[in-house]
């Protein structure tokens, strides 16, 4: 059994843990059935620790001791933090910040152990390996604290990675080609980055990352609490009812992302006076529009850093739960000037992408890889211009497939192998891959074969091979994964061509089929009836035939060809295998007299 290895998103606000089950990678829930959890950790008097919900329920009675947002000071000295934290900040004698008599180190480590419970419960199995993200602008010292505190978690941290890339990976850019470029725009409860990356040598390096460690949904809940009290004249509030209000706020601010409307009811917030107001989307973009303004000013910089316009981006990606607001995702498309792709859980997006690092890293994702299907049908062109299929559509790969194939002409030295992706019946019809000739030994018509054989690696690489059977000759041509990597609407718009021309394919399909065969007992028959080795009877069917076949090529239609054919087919049989036996008859006369 390979170790685990646990993707891990240590967020400001949230955290969230995966893993790669059965070769998929998933978050993994709690006993709530939760999947993303607040970075809280409650400290009791006595040492006792609670942590995620529990803990954020304990900040009505004790805000003091509950830590948020510890990921804002690790990894910093203390004169390095900034001054609003929720609980007081000491400073120990080496100038490290201290919370509750303990290091942020130590206070993420909590929440990482809380993690790793989580997913060990989950998985029925002790694990000791993560990768765990941090912001593209972490600096060594917050990613070496980063790495302690799983260690202090009993985590062997396999992997600091960047969240964007991260987030790149659950999206499955790792795919764009070599110098893609992404933009990825992370607002989350507390802090804004948007980072630039481009693909190099299969990886993502950061172009540019701008952002702001003090813009998040939190200054949203914060000006809707205000707009509230604005309106109630209500102008003092203890910081107990605050915390309640602020709830209330984030509960508002997240239904006004599915709904028209929502009321903001806290009743008896000071145990006197209740509130309960309407609030609209309307009003909700009103207040957030400066708000939303201030990220797009990060965005506009950070395209300048990398000078690069919105052009130039191959994908734009929305991360962090505050881009779930409409308003968001609206403002980004416009910036951009495209619609961003939101095929994810912007807040499950960053422990999908650690977790798909940490199965490419212990190899727990090649199950995905083995699970890819050819989108399309791969063959090469054969007599007559028609598709002949090797490995259908949808075949798992890696996968392997091969044919023999004979010379349509007598002497002939060469063969071009046309390699074809596609569902029509005619080669024409359907995507070049490439081509190759191949030499083998001059024979009569049909006598030389030829093995073909396709197959296609883990990697999605087709491979040709071209076997002259008599010299045991090959010719082995690689053409990379085109075959594999074809975007789904390619993939949809050959699909359904080939579904809107299948009866005019087939019809020409049978008439290619059947004009080749008419064409190679043509000219036999008439050789054998210029003989006159033929009886009467025979004579008269087979010119009748003869006759409805060479009609039948001049008109051109599918079936009544094929019936033609099949009836010289049927009426030269008896002819064939007579005259079969008459040689047989005379050589073994010859083989007599030879005695
Ligand atoms: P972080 O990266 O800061 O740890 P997240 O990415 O989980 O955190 O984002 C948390 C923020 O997302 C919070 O401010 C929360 O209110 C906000 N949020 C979550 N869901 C929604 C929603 N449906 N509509 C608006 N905001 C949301
Ligand atoms: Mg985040």
């Amino acid at each position: 059994m390979r170790d685990i290895i646990l993707g891990i998103d240590l967020g400001t606000t949230n955290s969230a843990v995966g893993t790669v089950d059965s070769g998929f990678p998933i978050l993994l829930a709690n006993e709530d059935g939760k999947r993303i959890f607040p970075s809280a950790v409650w400290i009791g008097r006595n040492g006792e620790i609670e942590v995620g919900a529990a803990a954020l329920r304990r900040r009505t009675i004790e805000p003091d001791r509950v830590i948020t947002s510890i990921k804002r000071l690790i990894g910093r000295r203390a004169d390095e933090t900034e001054e609003h934290f929720p609980v007081a900040v000491a400073t120990t004698s080496n100038g490290l910040p201290q919370v509750l008599g303990k290091s942020p180190e130590e206070i993420s480590a909590e929440i990482l152990r809380e993690l790793k419970r989580i997913a060990e419960w989950r998985m029925g199995t002790t694990i000791t390996k993560a990768v765990i993200t941090v912001p593209a602008y972490f600096h060594d010292a917050q990613r070496a604290a980063t790495k302690r505190a799983g260690e202090l978690a009993g985590l062997e941290v396999v992997r600091i990675l960047n969240e964007p890339t991260a987030a790149a990976l659950a999206y499955g850019l790792d795919k764009l080609s070599e110098h893609s470029r992404v933009a990825v725009y992370d607002l989350g409860g507390g802090t804004f980055d948007l980072s630039i990356l481009e693909m190099q040598d299969g990886v993502f390096q950061v172009l540019a990352t701008h952002g702001d460690t003090r813009l998040g949904g939190d200054d949203l809940d914060a000006l809707i609490l205000r707009r509230v009290t604005e309106r109630l004249g209500i102008d003092e509030i203890d910081s107990t009812s605050r915390v309640r209000l602020m709830e209330e706020a984030e509960r508002v601010k997240r239904t006004l992302s599915e709904n028209d409307t929502a009321v903001f009811r806290v009743p008896f917030y000071d145990g006197a006076r209740s509130i309960e107001e309407t609030i609209t989307r309307e009003d909700l973009e009103t207040i957030a529009a400066p708000w939303i303004g201030r990220t797009l000013r990060h965005c506009r910089q950070a395209l300048a850093d990398a000078a690069l316009t919105p052009e130039d981006l191959d994908a734009v990606v929305l991360v962090g739960g505050s881009t779930r607001i409409p308003a968001v995702r609206q403002a980004v498309a416009d910036l951009f000037k495209r619609e961003p792709d939101v095929s994810q859980h912007p807040d499950e997006a960053i422990a999908l992408g650690a977790t798909i690092q940490g199965g490419i890293m212990n190899g727990a994702l090649r199950q995905i890889i083995l699970l890819d299907v050819t989108p399309l049908s791969l063959g090469i062109e054969t007599f007559g211009g028609l598709m002949n299929v090797l490995i259908p559509r949808n075949t798992t790969i890696p996968c392997k497939a091969g044919e023999m194939f004979t010379n349509a002409a007598d002497g002939q030295t060469a063969m071009r192998v046309r390699v074809l992706q596609g569902e029509r019946e005619m080669a024409r019809d359907n995507w070049d891959l490439g081509d190759f000739n191949v030499g083998f030994a001059p024979a009569p018509k049909g006598q030389a074969r030829m093995g073909v054989q396709f197959k296609i690696d883990e990697n999605g690489i087709l491979e040709v091979l071209a076997r002259d059977v008599s010299t045991n000759t090959d010719t082995i041509v690689k053409l990379g994964n085109a075959a594999v990597n074809v975007d789904d609407e390619a993939v949809e718009a050959m699909v359904s061509e080939s579904v809107e021309h299948a009866f005019t394919d087939i019809a020409e399909r049978i008439f290619t089929e059947a004009r080749l065969k008419a064409e190679e007992l043509l000219p036999a028959v008439e050789a054998v009836l210029a003989q006159g080795l033929v009886r009467d009877d025979e004579r008269v069917e087979i010119e009748a035939a003869t006759a409805a076949v060479k009609t039948a090529l001049t008109q051109g239609a599918a079936t009544p060809l094929k019936t033609a054919v099949q009836r010289l087919d049927a009426a030269t049989e008896t002819l064939a295998a007579r005259l079969v036996e008459q040689a047989l008859d005379e050589a073994l006369e010859r083989g007599m007299n030879h005695q």
